[in-house]
């Protein structure tokens, strides 16, 4: 690769940074600028629901490289700075102050922002959001002044806000339209187990109700529900999904569809750039559909792949999806996709909170969970490699393990 040509990374976080690093470890030597508008250099998101958040762990583990790495690799790091349009035909984009920066290659890892609740009282002050490191530096110390913590939504995000909220000592409320937490990806007997956990922990669960207002003056009070309930609360999460920051790749007439459609290359519909990370719907040939992950390990494994691609090197990205979560002492990880099953099969200790949960469909395994066991991932992964049918009661039987099921397919 030439050393003249320039490539250009807008979005500072995980996808951005493992591609910046990628590019230079893969030999790029041309000029490479890797550009985000946080102040921070790029960091890692999990921690802000979990240890960081509860202030069990400090800034400085969270950061995806040493403070000299981007000096050290040549890497024009600009915090701080909003890419503001992006003129494709011309390669060239223009930042918020007007300048404009041309560019051989682009990657676009812009990631995701929080969706704003469309209720009347959402622009209380006490309604919270949470996505940067600042805004979880802002939550703790609003956990820690409540009188009871309102989270709206009961997916990843509310789930663990709520535990780490308990965990702080607050009262906690949550409000869901599910019937359980997390049942859009896990499904009633899966978000049951986390029902479970949360009411024995002591959140305050109501769950298949809808929130109609945030009631307050000035000031957040509480919630008021479909079901006319008011719960009361001084600090309101919202925790109700997260929307891809496409505004970039749409200004410049890109294909979109849920985020920037780009094939299993990672290429967009313009030449010349690319996209990774949460902003991106990627074509997955595993699976033979797009799939836009909001996941740590999707936009770490993406920012590399699309950095070789930049390269020209040519990398399909067929990576096995995979996301975890800690909620109170309840860790778990999920391998797979699946958003459509015809069966669950639990193995092990549900009741006890341990155990693997398999998803199939058509007597195939879609996506397999993990929850306090830590040595069977890589059967998991195997069997979410196999393309055919798995004996469901042998699945079932934790006393067989999980390799000897593919024997005899
Ligand atoms: C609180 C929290 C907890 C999470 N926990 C987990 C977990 O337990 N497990 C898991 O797998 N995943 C988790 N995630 C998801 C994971 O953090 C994301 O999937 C990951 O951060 C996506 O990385 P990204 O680089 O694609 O995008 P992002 O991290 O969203 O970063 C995009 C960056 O681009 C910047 N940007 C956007 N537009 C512009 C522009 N025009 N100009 C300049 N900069 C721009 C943004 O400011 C941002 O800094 C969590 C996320 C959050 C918020």
């Amino acid at each position: 690769m030439a050393s003249e040509q320039s490539f250009v990374i807008v979005g500072a976080s995980l996808a951005g940074a493992k591609a910046a690093e990628t590019l230079r470890s893969e030999g790029f030597e041309g000029r490479l600028v890797l550009i985000g508008e946080e102040t921070e250099r790029p960091y890692e998101r999990p921690m802000l629901s979990k240890e960081y958040l509860r202030g069990d762990k400090p800034a400085e583990k969270l950061y995806v490289h040493e403070e000299g790495f981007y000096a050290e690799k040549d890497i024009k790091l600009l915090t701080g700075t909003r890419v503001a349009s992006l003129d494709a035909g011309a390669h060239e984009i223009t930042l918020q102050d007007g300048s404009r920066m041309p560019y051989s290659r682009l990657l676009l890892a812009t990631g995701a922002t929080p969706r704003r609740i469309p209720v009347p009282g959402a622009e209380l002050a006490g309604v919270a959001y949470l996505r940067r490191m600042s805004d979880s530096d802002d939550l703790r110390a609003a956990i820690k002044a409540a009188t009871r913590v309102v989270v709206i939504g009961a997916g990843w995000i509310g789930s663990e806000v709520a535990a780490s909220a308990r965990q702080l000592g607050a009262e906690v409320s949550v409000v869901a339209p599910e019937e359980v937490p997390l049942e859009r990806v896990l499904g009633p007997l899966l978000g049951g187990v986390y029902r479970d956990l949360h009411a024995e922990h002591g959140v305050d669960l109501h769950l298949s109700t809808q929130v109609e207002a945030i009631v307050g003056n000035d000031v957040a009070q509480g919630v008021r529900t479909t079901d006319g309930d008011v719960i009361e609360g001084d600090l309101i999460v919202v925790g109700v999904g997260v929307s891809p920051r496409d505004e970039l790749a749409q200004y410049a007439g890109l294909t979109l569809d849920n985020g920037i459609v780009v094939d299993e290359f990672l290429r967009t519909s313009a030449p010349d750039v690319f996209a990774a990370g949460d902003v991106a719907s990627a074509w997955n040939p595993m699976y033979n559909r797009h799939i836009r992950m909001e996941h740590w390990a999707n936009a770490l494994n993406q920012g590399q792949t699309a950095a070789r691609n930049m390269l020209g090197q040519g990398t399909a990205y067929a990576k096995l999806p995979y996301f975890y979560s800690d909620q109170f002492d309840l860790g778990m990880e999920y391998n797979g996709y699946a958003s459509e099953w015809d069966r669950v099969v639990l193995r092990g200790d549900a009741a006890g909170r341990e155990f693997l949960a398999f998803w199939l469909k058509d007597g195939r395994v879609l996506a397999g969970m993990n929850a306090n066991i830590w040595d069977q991932g890589d059967g998991i992964k195997a069997l979410l490699r196999v393309d055919a049918g798995i004996d469901v009661s042998r699945l079932a039987d934790s006393s067989i393990p999980l390799a000897d099921l593919m024997f005899g397919i």
